[in-house]
């Protein structure tokens, strides 16, 4: 497994539309392996593969506690079958979008399709911070961020800051 680097907005990398995967095979399981590693180490919950670079239709996720034992989970080709009327607030972050945490609105329970880690078929219901993760990285699988969800001006603040952090670290030496 490695770590790869993690794309932070603003980027025009992070707005492609990712494509389907052919087939869940060794090669796509490396790449999920190492997203996954790359999620753990930044620390987050959540990641697709377009933030590694990659454009494809893969996310990973993990929403165990600190306190409880890993519990990994791979989405190939993820689907939002259907989405609930209700909706649910939730504080969201991004690791494409350091240090900033905003509230965001979505349907509060969702039932989805995906290939596994095994390219196993699995269709399944999720509510809570489940719902909300994977909408939000169903987002990145459609080049949309979650800033992309709140006011204008508050977006264009955040990225104001964004790119003015991206040039500090540009300048600092290697
Ligand atoms: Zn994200």
């Amino acid at each position: 497994m490695a770590i790869r680097d993690i794309i932070i907005a603003p980027d025009p990398r992070l707005k492609q539309i990712s494509l389907p995967v052919n087939e869940v095979d060794d090669a796509l399981r490396v790449l999920m392996d190492d997203m996954l590693e790359t999620m753990y180490d930044a620390p987050g919950i959540g990641l697709a593969a377009i933030q590694v670079g990659e454009p494809k239709r893969v996310i990973v996720m993990d929403l165990a506690n600190e306190d409880e034992t890993p519990a990994p989970r791979f989405f190939v080709n993820p689907e939002i079958l259907s989405v609930s009327e209700d909706l649910a607030t939730y504080e969201e972050g991004c690791l494409s979008v350091p240090e900033f945490y905003e509230d965001v609105e979505r349907p509060a329970h969702c039932r989805i399709r995906y290939l596994d880690y095994n390219g196993v078929e699995q269709e399944e219901d999720c509510d809570e911070l489940f719902a909300t993760c994977f909408q939000h990285e169903m987002d990145h699988l459609e080049g949309v961020l979650f800033i992309d969800h709140l006011s204008k001006l508050k977006r264009s603040m955040m990225l104001k800051k964004l790119i003015k952090a991206k040039k500090l670290m540009e300048k600092e030496p290697a």
